[in-house]
Order: C-alpha cells, then structure tokens, then sequence
C-alpha cells in the first residue's frame, strides 16, 4: 500500500492500546476476555486500512473482527475511523503476521482472511508470501477445529500458489471462485483494494479452506 509516512502515527497508536494492541501493549488476557463475550473471533491479516472489517463489523455484530497491519501510517487511517464509530466489536494488532503467536492463543480464531495480500512474484521471495507453508504453519497453531480460511485477490499467480501451498500442506479446499463478481456468491463484502481492482475490470480470484483434521 503505497501511502505517504506519517511520522507520528507510530506515537498516536501507541497513545489508543485500548483499540490496538502493539508488541509493547500485548497481555496474556484473551481476546474473549478483551471483547467481553464469548462471540467467534475473526481476523484478517493484512488490514490496511480496515475497510474490510469496518462494513463486516456492521454487517456482524455478534462477530469480533482483529485486522492485523504492520504499518503504522496505513493503520492509523483505521483507528482514526475506530475513534469515531467506538465500535465494540473491532480492535487492531499493529504488528507483523510473522509474530502472530505473540498475540493469540492456541484455537482462538474461528476465521482467517487473507485479501489482497502482497503477491511477491519473485521465486527467491516466495517465503514472504502470506499462504507460504510456514505462515499456514502459524495459522494452524491459533485457529480452532475446522475454522476457515476465506482468500480473495486479483492476481492469478498468488491464487494458484495458494491453492498448491495450501493442498500441499494437506488443507481442504471449497468454493473456489475464479471470478468471484460474476459468480452466484450473493453476500460478499468488498474491501478497499478490491473496490480499486473491481472498477479497473480486473477479476477476482476467491478460495475457501480449511485444515483437515
Ligand atoms: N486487506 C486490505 C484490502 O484488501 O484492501 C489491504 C491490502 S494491501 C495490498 C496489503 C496490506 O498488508 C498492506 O497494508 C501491508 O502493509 C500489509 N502487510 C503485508 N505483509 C504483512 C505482514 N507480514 N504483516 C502485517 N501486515 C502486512
């Protein structure tokens, strides 16, 4: 997400950790008990600006949503918005998927969603993408028994690595959609890159999967 650096949204992040939690500001209290209900968890990695679960948080309000970004000056445009709707049922992790462990517990997340997730074409960056084997790896250890994974993106070659990352690392696959607005999926929720890819005309690729157990 190419955004101008905000030198002071690092400080202004660190000034709400009742909305985002940072590697300074993490407790060992569940997020069951930070929400203060028993609701399904759901996350999405790669937030941005939280778009996505800022019109899933209305859509769903018995459903906790935590977007997860590792840049302060994207991030802080979805805790700017937080401030002013106060909703109860989203917060923000502002750190890096790689530490996902710090931040969760084991079988606390009920969904993933990976949207529009960096491709990294490269061979030799192949380890960075979001559904390589050893982030799938990190999804497995804090999602509980059969919760999903829900993946959108526009690009082609992103798409079918997953599918071969995920079926490789023994996950089921369903409801795969290779062009996901013109397809009979009546209830989706777009988020902000797939509005910008949407109106270009370039098609969306959508999977869900599971872990098999
Ligand atoms: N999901 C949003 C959407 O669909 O509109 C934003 C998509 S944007 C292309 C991808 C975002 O993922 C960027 O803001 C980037 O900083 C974030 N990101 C990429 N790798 C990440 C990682 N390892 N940990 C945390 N955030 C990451």
């Amino acid at each position: 997400m190419r955004l101008r650096h905000k030198p002071w949204a690092k400080q202004f992040i660190e000034e709400h950790p009742e909305y985002v939690m940072t590697s300074s500001s993490k407790t060992k209290t569940s997020w069951k008990e930070l929400f203060g209900n028993d609701n399904p968890i759901y996350v999405e990695v790669g937030t941005g600006k939280g778009k996505f679960l800022d019109n899933m948080s209305q859509e769903y309000p018995n459903i906790n949503f935590i977007g997860i970004e590792k840049s302060e000056s994207v991030l802080v445009m979805g805790l700017q918005r937080l401030l002013k709707d106060h909703k109860s049922n989203v917060r923000f992790i502002n750190g890096d998927v790689l530490d996902l462990l710090d931040f969760f517990q084991p079988g606390e997340v009920d969904r993933l969603f990976i949207n529009f997730t960096d491709p990294w074409p490269k061979k030799r960056h192949e380890k960075r993408r979001l559904t390589y084997k050893s982030f799938l790896s990190l999804y497995e250890q804090i999602m509980s028994d059969n919760a999903e994974i829900h993946m959108k993106t526009d690009n082609q070659g992103l798409f079918e690595y997953s599918l071969e990352s995920m079926s490789r690392y023994g996950m089921t696959l369903k409801n795969i959609s290779l062009d996901l607005h013109n397809s009979e999926k009546e209830d989706n929720i777009m988020t902000e890159y797939e509005e910008k890819f949407s109106q270009k005309g370039q098609r969306i690729f959508r999977l869900e999967s599971y872990f098999s157990s």
